[in-house]
């Protein structure tokens, strides 16, 4: 689960880091307000999006103009910063072509900036531990950092006895901070380990993380994320969810139990179990064609479910043609028969339609498909299957 910036720097102050004063605004006169309140002699206009990127990039309706990230030094101008901001969509390189619509807006007061560093804390799979990550080309794309001045980035890992402060000092000695600095520094990464862990934190990311002329730190820019299967136990995090920011069709799929992940391909995949989907995806690619989606029906899907399912693909616009692919273990594979039955009989199944079911059954699920005299295509193999979905999607 992503949050905003305004969100991930009031956690992040509660903790002792060094943010500035900012107040979330979800009207224009919300953000007048919060000028008022501020009463600084500028503040930044911050538009709040699950997706970074943002100083740089563009609204769709280019009158809106540039950037949203905006300083201002008077009401009229966050008046005029709000407005073109609020309710328009923002397209970042984070956020695909189709951007992100601005919802709300974080009026922070100005900091004054000698240097923007990058620090980010992030789970490392590979390593099976928490990388932390910086690099003294801050305030800029890190993919561009890496691929551009891969020496400019320092890594390291945090141990299983724990992050040591010499990693910190080492850290700080390589981004060439003063000494004072250092020892600052060194205290917030061990408060931002602290948090990491506390709040079961896939990524914590300040782009930049200033020095300021007088040698202090601050945090200008945050971004969080937390592991979806810690959140549990991180229930005071719920309230912190966007809804606006997330996909309907995963909210729906999510409410019934799916594993559903909108992607932006054309081959719908209706599968059961999240290692047969991903390779069903992946076969699907390996013959030319593109998922339009990662969909787990789960080992005890049932008639309503695969129903459902069979919706929610459905609404994708851009779907072309629907892949079944079922292993009947636990679940059996005239259940799942009768589900596509119904699900095409009560919806309207547009696109073309290739089922592979194999497992307990099979034969039976067969036998229904076939006297149900829906216009679908069965195949015997997983690659037979996804060749015959690639060429249905290109026909179609
Ligand atoms: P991002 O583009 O989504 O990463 O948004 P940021 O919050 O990182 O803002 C982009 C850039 O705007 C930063 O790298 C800073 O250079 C600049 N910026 C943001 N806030 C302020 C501020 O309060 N004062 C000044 N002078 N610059 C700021
Ligand atoms: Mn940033």
């Amino acid at each position: 689960m992503n949050i905003h910036e305004y969100q991930a720097k009031e956690l992040l102050r509660q903790e002792g880091l060094p943010v500035l004063r900012g107040k979330v605004a979800f009207s224009v006169e919300e953000a007048v307000a919060a000028w008022s309140e501020l009463a600084a002699p500028l503040v930044a206009v911050k538009a709040q999006i699950h997706a970074g990127g943002r100083g740089a990039g563009h609204f769709q309706d280019d009158r809106q103009g540039k950037g949203g990230v905006r300083i201002c030094k008077s009401q009229d101008e966050v008046e005029r910063a709000a407005t073109s901001m609020l309710g328009h969509v923002l397209v970042t390189k984070q956020t695909g072509k189709n951007g992100k619509r601005v919802g709300r807006l974080y009026i922070e007061e100005g900091g004054a900036i000698e240097r923007e560093l990058y620090l980010s804390l992030l789970v490392d799979r590979s390593k099976a531990s928490v990388a932390v990550i910086a690099s003294a080309s801050g305030g800029m794309d890190i993919e561009e950092v890496a691929a551009k001045t891969p020496e400019r980035i320092v890594q390291t890992h945090i141990g299983i006895d724990g992050f040591k402060a010499w990693q910190a000092r080492k850290i700080a000695f390589a981004l060439g901070l003063q000494k004072d600095t250092v020892k600052e520094f060194a205290r917030l990464l061990q408060k931002l380990v602290g948090v990491f862990r506390q709040r079961d934190a896939a990524l914590v990311e300040i782009n930049p993380l200033v020095v300021q002329p007088d040698g202090k730190l601050l945090v200008m820019d945050a971004k969080m994320s937390f592991d979806d299967n810690a959140l549990f136990r991180q229930q005071e995090l719920e309230s912190l969810r966007d809804k606006e920011e997330e996909e309907p069709s995963e909210r729906e799929a999510n409410a019934v139990g799916l594993s559903y992940i909108k992607l932006d391909g054309d081959i719908a995949c209706m599968v059961n179990g999240a290692g047969l989907a991903m390779a069903t995806m992946d076969i699907v690619q390996h013959f030319g064609g593109e998922p339009a989606n990662f969909l787990d029906v789960g080992g005890g899907a049932d008639k309503e479910r695969v129903e459902t399912a069979f919706g929610i693909i459905l609404k994708d616009k851009a779907v072309k043609a629907i892949l079944v692919n079922i292993f009947g273990g636990i679940m059996r594979c005239d259940v799942i028969a009768e589900g596509i039955v119904a699900a095409a009989q009560s919806l309207d199944v547009h696109v073309p339609l290739v089922v592979r079911l194999q497992g307990t059954n099979f034969e039976q699920g067969k036998d229904i498909l076939a006297r149900s005299k829906l216009n679908l295509t069965a195949a015997e193999t997983l690659s037979d299957a996804a060749q015959k979905a690639v060429a249905a999607a290109r026909q179609s």
